[in-house]
């Protein structure tokens, strides 16, 4: 049994024939009711650094494969500074890099046109892509019927929404927070990033910064509560 095959009927789309924009073929596969069998969606999973987004990114990628569906990966800024999405526990996966003149159609109209299936996007790290990405996914859900999950920080070390984040929070059609708790070090949950700069939080800077959580950093970020992000409490350890 081919991959195909073991898809539901809803996702196994024709590929799109020579000149063919939309590509989707299933945006005609519509029930008799007319109304499309697949309704493809834009949902963005955010929460603070170090709560498993990247985990939960490459899990959903692993169980959509599992059902016979094919999707790409994107990330921008992976903490690997590599074309890759890892998680802080260890799982590595390739990716492709989005950068500034990517345009995430073309992407998924360019492995059509070589014949790979593509179901679905996973979009790591969406809160660093530009306002233009995200306008991107929208399309690719609405014209060409592919999913499209996103995962990012809602908000910068200013505790400011990224333009990216705003934009998805405008136009998912669903926005989860993801579960997993990040505590701050008193013990309630952490919400936001803060950047520490030589053991002092930071509150003016470029928006994004690379460094690391690693305490030896000239640059390093501490997912704090909304208390000790505001007081700069970096708590006993610091
Ligand atoms: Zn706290």
């Amino acid at each position: 049994m081919t991959d195909d095959a073991a898809a539901p009927t809803c996702l196994a789309r024709p590929l799109p024939g020579p000149g063919d924009d939309r590509a989707g073929g299933c945006a005609a596969a519509r029930g008799v009711d007319g109304r499309p069998l697949h309704a493809a969606a834009l949902k963005f999973f955010w929460g603070p650094m170090d709560c498993g987004k990247s985990t939960m990114a490459l899990q959903m990628n692993y169980n959509h494969a599992r059902q016979g569906r094919r999707g790409l990966v994107t990330t921008r800024i992976d903490r690997s500074l590599g074309p890759q999405v890892t998680t802080r526990i260890g799982l590595a996966h390739e990716a492709i890099e989005v950068t500034d003149g990517l345009d995430l159609r073309d992407l998924v109209r360019s492995a059509w046109a070589e014949g790979v299936r593509v179901d679905y996007l996973i979009c790591d790290e969406a809160s660093f892509y530009d306002l233009e990405h995200v306008e991107q996914m929208a399309e690719l859900v609405d014209k060409f019927d592919v999913d499209v999950y996103a995962f990012g920080l809602a908000t910068d070390f200013r505790s400011c929404l990224f333009p990216a984040a705003q934009r998805l929070f405008e136009l998912a059609d669903e926005v989860a927070r993801i579960q997993v708790e990040v505590l701050c070090w008193c013990g309630r949950e952490g919400l936001l990033n803060a950047r520490v700069v030589q053991g002092r939080v930071v509150r003016e800077g470029a928006q994004v910064v690379i460094g690391d959580t690693v305490d030896t950093a000239d640059v390093r970020y501490q997912v704090l509560c909304r208390r000790h992000y505001r007081s700069g409490d970096l708590g006993p350890r610091a």
